[in-house]
């Protein structure tokens, strides 16, 4: 049998990046930049004021306190967007707005909030120093500076970061596009009566969120029959436009395996058995040349384990990003677990983080079909090939779920 290890190592061997697209900002959400991103100007690009109140001079209001308020003449009002070249002199102030470019001559802001808020007049109770409430021109960012590397992945902030430096568009390496379909005869939408022998399709529902999770757009296909021209029809329709490509079911040692039956021979496919439990069934390759297809096993937990071993890093490569699995942490057994000689085994089970080190609980039922053990779970305890067994109170590696 194929270790995991091994098994992953081709895949991202096989692997190359998606090539960069020019995308408009609303559309580069989860992207990944492909060039770095320097700033044409600087951040703040001029000096203004970071509250709404007076612009002075520090010197006019040395002496400004409540027993002892300084009085000034207003001399203009100065909004966000004022292009104005106001200036100040001794005795004098403005009116400033928050964002607001500083006068000239001016070299503090006093908050409204020190004041009377006078509109002609201006009482003033107590000091400000030089500086003071001024956003200096490049204290966030200086011209020319990379403010996002390649690599980066784009959030939320990255995306406010681009737009702050005047970017509309910008070269990512997009989001893996994913087909997600499920096989199976025995297998009825959701919100559909089941009749005997009958189950709802529970897979191609997971591993689409799991991939959005992951960073990918997922397309639901729904499921096929276990019909041979169906299958490869199906999939062969997914290669227009898919990046990448999930089956579920159908690859063990059934006599209706549909999908090892269509996919061998075809581009790089290949049906293997990897020491791992659960998940032991897996294929992979490449259709087409270029769009890796997953043929994952058909019981949900095997499906959604071998998607986070083995698919996900697969969808980090295409971006470029590291294939880092997901987050590992170290975490001590309240309760013992065996495990198979010679296959890793990923058992569903629940972390909690307290004082101290973190705690794991493998749930109960840890059958390859029992998706309410896996639902109840938010990690997957990492057992290696080589230990069969560990005691309660043991360290243990953990596989967190979201
Ligand atoms: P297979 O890999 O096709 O032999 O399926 C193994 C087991 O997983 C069988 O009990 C199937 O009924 C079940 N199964 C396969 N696909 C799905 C699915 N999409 N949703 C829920 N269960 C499934
Ligand atoms: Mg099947």
């Amino acid at each position: 049998m194929k270790r995991v290890d091994e098994h992953l190592a081709d895949i991202l061997g096989a692997i190359r990046e998606l090539p960069p697209l020019e995308l408009a900002l609303p559309e580069s959400y989860g992207g990944v930049l492909a060039e770095p991103v320097t700033a044409p100007v600087d951040l703040p690009p001029f000096d203004n004021s970071a509250m709404d109140g007076y612009a002075v001079l520090a010197s006019d209001v040395a002496s400004a306190a409540e027993t002892s308020p300084v009085t000034l003449s207003v001399v203009g009002d100065i909004a966000a967007g004022d292009q104005g070249a106001y200036g100040i002199g001794p005795g004098l102030c403005a009116r400033i707005m928050t964002g607001a470019p500083l006068p000239g001559g001016a070299d503090a802001i006093v908050p409204v909030e020190w004041t009377d808020g006078g509109t002609a007049k201006v009482t003033i109770r107590r000091s400000a120093t030089p500086g003071h409430y001024i956003r200096r021109a490049g204290e966030d960012v200086t011209a020319g500076q990379t403010v996002l590397p390649a690599g980066t992945r784009l959030g939320p902030a990255q995306i406010g970061m681009l737009a702050a430096v005047g970017r509309a568009r910008v070269l990512v390496r997009p989001r893996p596009r994913v087909a997600v379909l499920s096989t199976g005869s025995e297998l009825i939408e959701p919100g559909r009566p089941v009749g005997p022998g009958q189950i709802w399709d529970s897979n191609s529902f997971a591993l689409t969120a799991a991939v959005t999770e992951a960073g990918g757009v997922g397309f639901r296909q729904g499921t096929v029959g276990d019909d041979p021209r169906e299958v490869l029809a199906t999939i062969e329709e997914q290669l227009a436009y898919a990046d990448l490509i999930i089956t579920s079911g159908g690859v063990s040692m059934g006599a209706r395996d549909v999908v090892k039956e269509v996919l061998s021979g075809l581009g790089t496919m290949r049906f293997e058995k990897v020491a791992m439990r659960p998940g032991k069934p897996q294929g992979f390759g490449l259709l087409d040349d270029h769009v890796p297809v997953f043929t994952l096993p058909g019981n949900p937990v095997s499906a959604y384990v071998s998607f986070q071993v083995f698919v996900r890093p697969a969808l980090r490569a295409l971006q470029g990003l590291p294939p880092a699995p997901p987050r590992t942490v170290r975490a001590r057994l309240t309760a013992p677990i065996i495990s198979p000689d010679g296959l890793r085994h990923y058992l569903r089970a629940a972390v909690a983080y307290g004082e101290g080190e973190p705690r794991v609980t493998p749930a109960e039922g840890q059958g390859s079909h029992q998706v309410f053990a896996l639902a109840s779970s938010n990690a997957l305890i990492v057992v290696p090939e080589d230990v069969t067994e560990r005691a309660a109170g043991d360290l243990v590696d953990v596989l967190e779920l979201s």
